[in-house]
């Protein structure tokens, strides 16, 4: 197995712009089993190992009543990727797709997403289920879940527009 930084047959590499416009603050760090990439999931599942999230100060405050919630949305920073592919070969068969029809770690920002079912708080310590990021992986943020969350805030106009029925 290789790690995912050589390019493939009939992938497209281009040169990125230089990153100006947005500035990111890492608020905790994943612990997970795998040291490497190519043994973690594919995708996280909810029955998958505990993994531990700590949260950074100052931001341990921001985690008051997160334990209501039984999911969390995890928001993760791939650092390890490369970020220039436009079209990946996912199977490394020759076969490519553009890199926003697919779910790679390698694009131009390596967020990563999972669902995760929430084990545990522990103070700035989360125990939870579902990732599939290797051990030290930066967190960008954590909301709940939003089939769970219910809008506290007002309702807005928006929330009643809709479109034209679907043809
Ligand atoms: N669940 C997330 C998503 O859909 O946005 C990430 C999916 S991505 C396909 C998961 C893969 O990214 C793992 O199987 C591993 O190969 C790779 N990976 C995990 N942690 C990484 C990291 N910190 N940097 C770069 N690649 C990573």
């Amino acid at each position: 197995m290789t790690p995912r930084d050589e390019i493939r047959t009939n992938e497209v590499a281009v040169a990125p712009p230089v990153p100006g416009d947005a500035g990111l603050v890492f608020v905790g760090r994943i612990a997970t089993p795998w040291t490497e990439r190519t043994d973690c999931p594919r995708q996280g599942r909810l029955d998958g190992p505990d993994c531990r999230i700590e949260v950074f100060e100052p931001w341990v405050a921001a985690l008051d009543g997160i334990g209501r919630y039984e999911r969390l949305e995890v928001l993760y920073w791939l650092h390890r990727s490369r970020r220039d592919l436009v079209r990946q070969s996912p199977a490394d068969d020759g076969a490519t797709r553009g890199t926003f029809a697919l779910r790679s770690p390698v694009r131009p920002n390596p967020i990563g997403t999972a669902v995760v079912r929430l084990v545990a708080v522990d103070g700035p310590f989360l125990t939870v289920r579902g990732l599939d990021c290797v051990d030290g992986t930066p967190l960008v943020d954590l909301k709940p879940d939003r089939t769970l969350f219910v809008p506290l805030a007002p309702p807005q106009p928006g929330d009643f527009e809709t479109g034209p029925a679907a043809s």
